[in-house]
């Protein structure tokens, strides 16, 4: 795996390129494409994220990084190989959503319970420019139907039932350590 990624700053909420729609990405193979992957994976791993889109390092193309691991920020996150996604689609969902906890680099110091498809099959093109259909589900699901909403100019907090569903960091540090 190549190792030259940049880290980039985060784009915090407010700034309009979170509520752009993200644009489809020509050619996967071009340079700046594949270093704006390697970047988004640094940073990533830098803050201890667990997906990543393009939108949120003020890039409105559509690519995000799906990177499982259990770390500071996700305690219980399974563990995956880092996944970098291009031009998504979402094919098919399951009937029934779940609300789980979720967080976003973009939105630091809160938590909210968001109600998401338990099961997606989705369609993708890959960093090597392949295009493949894959079945996700909980955790990862979750995490893909996150990052996919980011190139849609949607945050976890448009998906809440209600304002009652967020609460700060530091009292989901303590829910998901009672766990
Ligand atoms: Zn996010």
């Amino acid at each position: 795996m190549k190792n030259n990624g940049i880290l980039r700053q985060v784009a915090q909420l407010g700034e309009p390129v979170l509520r752009k729609i993200a644009v489809p990405v020509s050619n996967v193979e071009e340079t700046r494409i594949q270093q704006l992957i390697d970047d988004l994976l640094a940073t990533i791993k830098d803050v201890h994220g667990v997906g990543m889109a393009a939108p949120q390092v003020y890039e409105s193309l559509r690519i995000f990084v799906v990177a499982s691991n259990p770390n500071p920020r996700y305690p219980n996150a399974p563990k995956m190989n880092p996944t970098a996604v291009i031009n998504p689609e979402i094919l098919s969902n399951s009937k029934d959503k779940e609300k789980d906890w979720e967080g976003c680099l973009s939105i630091p110091g809160i938590r909210g319970l968001v109600p998401r498809y338990k099961s997606i099959r989705v369609r993708f093109t890959t960093r090597d420019g392949k295009v493949v259909e894959k079945i996700y589900k909980d955790f990862i699901a979750r995490i893909f139907q996150h990052e996919f909403d980011h190139l849609e100019g949607i945050v976890f907090l448009d998906r809440l039932e209600s304002n009652k569903d967020i609460v700060s960091e530091k009292e989901y540090q303590k829910i998901v350590t009672r766990k």
